[in-house]
């Protein structure tokens, strides 16, 4: 006979071999994802706060025959409390950012991928330097993770005085990389990220190459504020806990309490609608009683649309500046559609077109694509985006190819359908390509009226002076 051993497998254990779908796959790409995730949150920890960000990224060579390498990140942002550090870095799933709103990180796992990839390779603990504003405190620690207890081990820390009132945070780890095959990816991540976050200030320094990118303009986009659900985006689970958390509310009081958009009006068309009774606690829903609360929900045609005040898109002048200055073109045309929304999350599209200048002509579009400002390399085709630059219809806007041309595509959404955990492709979403197609349209129209007026201008020229 046959017998099987049923267990449950930890979730940091889980993730440890399973490190692929998270874009750990192989040293090129796991050390291209480690300089990745740790500057997205050196860019969550700075940009919404205000402050202007300040970022040092370091590779160095460790054991050139293993290929060990350290990677460094350092940043001026906000920091981390000095209790918080080691379950950050030591949990997975633990994060400040399981809230309605845009974030460049959503799962509250890049860092804790980072130490478990560092510990299957090198076995060396990720080593942390961070202090909160206006912390009296600067704490160190160095951190490896459990991963059957999915809990932190500190390996040892550190306290001292903040003399100066530094605020920020510097990671190190050392982890097998391939730095010959990460490079270029590296790089032009980087350059990327300057692109839309013209306002950040990045040095880079590899084994062999270093690389300023410097502030281009001061301005910030202004934060996104932070939001309710919108009744269409919640599920069943969703519902049943927030349920739990306010058994004595009344069904109308639940909707009104809980959810964007939602007041005494609307709350009461929307039962009276569903046909259920406004005054009933919701703790006495029974589970049928609550699927059929959730259908009627997504179903209802009357919600207010989804508020986009929960997104940060970077807006046409920043992408102006980013792509000129960093892609070298002649003239750039972008455009940042109104707010939209998919299943009850809200979305903004915003499009460039960069023309000329450095630019090289190409047969099809260079697509730059981004989401929650933060730029997608891998994947391409599998992008709904690199779909709708493929199909434009570039001669109606006076393009013929090969031409010196680059198109921006950034998505910004409380809720990014990425197509894989890997972060790098926008899933076919029919609203969001529909948006994708308007903002490619409008910023078309300007590059075709920019391209008639350069052509009538050099006509003239030519006549003068032939
Ligand atoms: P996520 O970014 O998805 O939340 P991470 O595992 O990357 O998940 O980070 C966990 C948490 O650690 C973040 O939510 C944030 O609160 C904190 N954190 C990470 N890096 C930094 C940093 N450089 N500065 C401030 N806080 C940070
Ligand atoms: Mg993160």
């Amino acid at each position: 006979t046959v017998t099987y051993a049923y267990e449950a497998l930890p979730v940091a254990e889980w993730f440890r071999r399973n490190r692929e779908i998270a874009g750990f796959q192989n040293p090129a790409r796991a050390m291209y994802q480690t300089v990745r995730e740790l500057v997205e949150n050196s860019l969550d920890a700075t940009e919404p706060y205000g402050i202007l960000p300040n970022i040092t990224i370091t590779i160095k060579p460790v054991d050139e025959a293993k290929s060990w390498y350290s990677v460094y990140v350092e940043d001026n942002g906000v920091g981390i409390p000095g209790h918080e550090i080691p379950n950050v870095f030591g949990r997975v799933f633990y994060s400040s950012k399981y809230k309605i709103k845009q974030h460049r990180g959503v799962f509250g796992l890049g860092l804790k991928m980072v130490v478990l990839y560092a510990q299957s390779t090198t076995n060396r603990p990720i080593s942390v330097r961070s202090a909160a504003v206006r912390s009296d405190k600067i704490y160190e620690y160095r951190i490896m993770i459990d991963t059957t207890k999915n809990e932190p081990i500190i390996v040892d820390m550190r306290e001292y005085e903040n003399k100066y009132k530094w605020h920020g945070t510097a990671v190190k780890v050392v982890i097998e990389g391939n730095w010959l095959n990460s490079k270029k990816r590296i790089e032009e991540y980087l350059r990327r990220t300057a692109i839309i976050s013209p306002y950040a200030e990045i040095y880079f320094k590899g084994p062999d190459m270093e690389m300023f990118l410097k502030r281009r303009t001061i301005k910030i986009p202004p934060p996104p504020e932070e939001g309710l659900p919108h009744p269409k985006s919640v599920d069943v689970d969703t519902v049943k806990q927030m349920i739990s958390e306010s058994k004595t509310a009344t069904l109308a009081e639940f909707l009104i309490n809980n959810f964007d958009g939602v007041g005494e009006g609307l709350a009461r068309s929307f039962l009276e609608w569903a046909a259920l009774d406004p005054n009933k606690p919701v703790g006495s829903l029974t589970q049928d009683e609550i699927v059929l609360l959730v259908e009627k929900m997504k179903a209802y045609e009357g919600w207010r649309r989804p508020r986009a005040d929960w997104l940060s898109p970077a807006g046409p002048e920043l992408l102006e500046v980013g792509a000129k200055s960093i892609l070298g073109a002649e003239a750039v045309f972008a455009v940042t559609r109104k707010p939209s929304s998919y299943s009850g999350h809200p979305f903004i599209v915003e499009a460039a077109i960069a023309w000329g200048g450095q630019i090289v002509p190409v047969d099809k579009p260079i697509l730059l694509r981004y989401a929650n400002k933060i730029p997608l390399l891998y994947d391409e085709g599998a992008d709904v985006a690199r779909k709708v630059v493929d199909e434009f219809n570039w001669q109606n806007y006076k393009v013929k190819f090969p031409a010196p041309v680059a198109v921006i595509i950034h998505v910004c959404s409380t809720k990014v359908p990425y197509a894989s955990a890997g972060k790098e492709a926008i899933a076919e979403i029919q609203e969001i390509e529909e948006e994708m197609k308007l903002a490619l349209r409008d910023a078309a129209r300007k590059l075709r009226i920019y391209l008639s007026r350069k052509e009538r201008e050099l006509e003239l020229l030519n006549k003068y002076t032939s």
